[in-house]
């Protein structure tokens, strides 16, 4: 199904930041999560961050100008944590992994400068890279303090929210239906060097039968109804969380309590783009 399949899994070799005294952590985060960043994400699943795609000049009047300095985009990269935190986003595991990739390489040389800022960004195709807290909020819920095996996301988009997952769970599948969103995904992802991520183009509203169950399935994408494809890939005493509605949308969380037993809850309003059946 997947072309990617050769190039995945990839080393780790060309990620690993050595951590030198550059790349102490920031006081500004909250005491938890410093710590756990420290404990839990180790060296080789840290990225390095001096690109020179953050020394462009912002065109946004709130976000200061970022001098062309390697490491400044961590000090953005604390704050956006930071404010995450703040948000109400407790899991030191998530805020340590949003910590570790740089949200700036997933977004086009022209908006990296906005990359920290609590937003969503286009990325073409009429599509977004989701604002940090909803990437780590769902996450969160995901997790639910437990350690992941198996997720699915649906829609890879530039491949960031499973950037972040990778780092929380043991196995990431992504699916994209957009194709050029699919390759976009893997040429970002591929010099990061992540081995367990596996990128699927397809329609994410069928899943992944042949991979299933899954322990955690994320949706990326608002459709007026979870796909029953999806329920029924959940493990039992899994989780599947998602954005659901039209104009007024909300994350729904769904546990899978027995063989047909789903309970749902609903927990905060947000904004996603469409879920859409099909492969273009
Ligand atoms: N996860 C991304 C968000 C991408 S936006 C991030 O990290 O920022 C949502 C994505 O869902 C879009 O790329 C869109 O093309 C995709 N999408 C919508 N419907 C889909 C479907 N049925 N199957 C797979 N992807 C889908």
């Amino acid at each position: 199904m997947s072309t990617n399949e050769k190039r995945f899994p990839l080393s780790l070799a060309s990620v690993v930041d050595q951590r030198g005294s550059a790349g102490k952590r920031s006081t500004a985060m909250p005491q938890t999560a410093v710590k756990n960043a420290a404990n839990n994400v180790k060296p080789a699943q840290t990225f390095r961050s001096s690109d020179n795609r953050l020394t462009q000049t912002s065109p946004h009047p709130h976000q200061p100008t970022l001098p062309g300095v390697g490491m400044v985009s961590d000090k953005f990269r604390q704050a956006m944590v930071s404010r995450v935190a703040q948000q109400g986003v407790k899991d030191d595991l998530v805020l340590a992994a949003l910590e570790a990739i740089p949200r700036h390489l997933f977004v086009e040389s022209g908006l990296a400068s906005q990359a920290y800022i609590d937003a969503s960004l286009p990325i073409g195709h009429h599509q977004t890279i989701s604002q940090p807290y909803i990437v780590a909020r769902m996450t969160e819920i995901l997790r639910n303090g437990k350690n992941l095996n198996k997720v699915l996301e649906i829609g890879t988009g530039c491949g960031y929210q499973a950037a972040v997952l990778s780092l929380v769970a043991k196995e990431v599948y992504s699916i994209e239906r957009i194709k050029a969103l699919h390759e976009l995904a893997k040429t970002n992802l591929r010099p990061m060097r992540i081995a367990n991520i596996r990128l699927h183009y397809g329609d994410g509203m069928l899943g992944l039968p042949q991979v299933a169950p899954f322990d955690g399935i994320i949706l990326a994408a608002a459709g007026l109804e979870v796909p029953h494809a999806l329920l029924d890939q959940l493990a039992v005493g899994g989780r599947l969380i998602a954005p659901v509605g039209g104009r007024h949308q909300v994350l729904q969380l769904i546990e899978r309590v027995g063989q047909q037993e789903w309970n749902s809850t609903i927990m905060e309003q947000c904004h996603f783009v469409p879920l859409h059946q099909g492969v273009i």
